[in-house]
């Protein structure tokens, strides 16, 4: 189970994220919404531990995996990366063959990366099919919606508990969004899901759970189906009805 507990996020001055206090249960897609500079993608990164990269984030707070603290001194980052995966807006696979892609991350993280993994992690991910006579092929040759399903494909091969996903089909086709929206639903079984969008269509299709943020702030959290038919705060029902 992953937890956030009084969170707080400022770039230097700028208090980006205001006491945030949500969860993520498990085997279930939450979706993030909110206009653009909510902080949707800055609470996202603080799930996986990024904004240990940013050296002016002071953050405030408990963030938590299964207990254990994702901040935690005694663990590593790359341990926590591995067990909450991240998944961006642009399919950003490495300069690397489509089967390099997966194995890569396996070594890192002295994982097994044998060929019966590599297809499984494909599979997974709807891509095999596709693929499988072109194992040698460079990833930057896959079409936009093949690339992103790599990148899912590279997060799953690390068996991770949790998948974030940070707008992950705005830069798709209608097609290919639809089809890595099959691909989320199928995965929910086996990961708990974060998915950042700005496509209300989206959130209705992928998510069990929907949390509206505004300047900061989580305004509205409740099951998609509520939150959409039944807002409680005015912002939501503006925001969701495109009237902002
Ligand atoms: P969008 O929908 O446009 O992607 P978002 O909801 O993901 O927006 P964030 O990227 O989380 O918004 O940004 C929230 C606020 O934090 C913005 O005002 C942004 O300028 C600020 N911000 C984000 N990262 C940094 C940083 N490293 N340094 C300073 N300010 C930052
Ligand atoms: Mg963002």
């Amino acid at each position: 189970k992953l937890s956030v507990e009084n969170l707080h996020i400022n770039f230097g001055q700028k208090e980006v994220l205001k006491n945030i206090n949500v969860s993520f249960a498990e085997h279930q897609v939450t979706a993030l919404i909110g206009p653009s500079g909510c902080g949707k993608s800055t609470l996202l990164r603080s799930l996986n531990r990024m904004h240990d990269l940013s050296p002016d984030a002071k953050i405030m707070g408990k963030l938590r995996i299964d207990g254990t603290d994702i901040y935690g001194k005694d663990i590593p980052p790359t341990k926590i990366r591995q067990r909450i995966g991240m998944v961006f807006q642009k399919a950003n696979p490495f300069a690397k063959s489509v089967y390099d892609n997966i194995t890569y991350g396996l070594k890192i993280n002295n994982l097994p990366h044998t060929k019966d993994v590599v297809e499984k992690a494909l599979r997974e991910a709807f891509l095999w099919e596709e693929v499988k006579n072109d194992l040698k092929m460079p990833a930057t040759r896959l079409s936009g919606g093949q690339q992103q399903r790599l990148c899912i494909a590279r997060t799953v091969a690390l068996r991770p508990e949790v998948i974030l996903m940070d707008e992950p089909c705005s830069a798709l086709d209608p097609i290919s969004t639809l089809k890595i929206e099959e691909l989320i639903t199928d995965l929910k079984d086996r990961y708990t899901i974060v998915i950042v969008t700005h496509n209300m269509q989206q959130a209705q299709r992928v998510a069990d759970k929907t949390i509206f943020m505004y300047l900061g702030e989580v305004k509205e959290e409740g099951s998609t189906q509520q939150l959409f038919n039944n807002p409680k705060h005015e912002l939501t029902a503006n925001y969701i009805s495109g009237h902002f």
